[in-house]
This record gives structure tokens, sequence and C-alpha cells, in this order.
């Protein structure tokens, strides 16, 4: 947990990645995987004082388990991690603010569709503010936003991810190029 290597590796540690797993994985029994990107939209989104709005479907599955964390700079400082842990809580998805995205699942499959969810969230409202203003908003009414909370609570997005779309993304690769199996 200090970031020192336990076994044999020909590959070294990036400290400032180490240092937020670590945070998630030291007190999150449940999180098999954490993901943590920094790609253009999900980082713009996490600059921005809107963060993440409900403007469409898709950032409406999100937002009920989304949590966020103020920026401290590139994560060297192991002294960062209770406060991270203590933002995240027992969310799954995070807008690390002027940094990116991050996500947690029990499996890389739950992981990996939160974060496609989140990451596609945050391209959809890039595009929205690209045609105008919060002004320009189609409004969403406030019980079709509760309606699809209550659709994401409990375990509904682990078993989408296990049962349905994480079955298909390996089909898809199999038949693309099966040797990421070796
Ligand atoms: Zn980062």
């Amino acid at each position: 947990m200090q970031g020192n290597p336990v076994g044999e590796s020909a590959y070294p540690v990036n400290p400032a990645g180490f240092t937020i797993h670590s945070a998630v994985h030291e007190v999150r029994e449940d999180a098999g995987c954490v993901m943590h990107l920094h790609t253009p939209d999900g980082t713009a989104v996490s600059s921005s004082k809107e963060r993440l709005l409900p403007l469409n479907q898709t950032a409406q599955l999100v937002i009920p388990d989304l949590a966020f964390h103020d920026y401290e700079g590139v994560a060297l400082d192991h002294d960062e991690r209770p406060r991270l842990q203590k933002d995240l809580g027992e969310k799954n998805i995070m807008l690390l603010h002027n940094h990116g995205t991050l996500t947690v699942g029990e499996t890389c499959a739950a992981a990996f569709l939160r974060m496609y969810y989140l990451e596609r969230a945050c391209t959809m409202q890039v595009r929205t503010r690209m045609l105008g203003s919060a002004e320009q908003d189609y409004p969403v009414a406030q019980d079709v936003i509760d309606k699809n909370a209550s659709l994401v609570a409990g375990d509904g997005f682990s078993r989408l991810a296990q049962h349905l779309v994480w079955p298909a993304l390996l089909r898809k690769l199999d038949r693309t190029d099966p040797s990421f199996r070796n």
C-alpha cells in the first residue's frame, strides 16, 4: 500500500497513478477494478463549474452515483488519499476536478461500463454546449430524472455490465483479434 514492489517485475510504478488507485483500494473492499482517465471531454466537464448536468438519458444514469474531488496538484502526495476516500464514499463514479474521470467496479466489466457511460455523458455535454449556452438547453422534467435515477439504484448497473455488455464486448474482440486471450 506504499507503492513499493513486493515481487519481481520488469516495470516501474507510476507514483501519481498509484496514489489515486491505492486510495480507493485501501478503503473499498468491493473495488475489484479502478479506472482513471484524462480524456479531453471528461477533463473538460471536470473543469467546468456546471459539472455534469442531467441533460440527457446517459448523464441521468451516471449522476446518482457521481462524486467529486477537488484538485490538489499532481497526486504524488499520499496525504491526499483520506480526502479522496471521503469524497468518493460509497459511490462508484467520480469527476476529479481540473484533472479527469474515475470509476470503481466489483469487476472490470462494471468499472468499464461506468466509465463508458461517464465519458459518453461528458462528450454529449461538451457537444450540447457547442450548440449554445445553458438557456438553450431543452428541459427534462424532474420526475423523469428521478425515475431514471431509480433504475441505477442497487446492483442494476453491475448486472447489466456483467451479463449483457461485457460478454458482447468479448464476442466482438474474439471476432476482431482473439490473441488478447493469450
Ligand atoms: Zn490522473
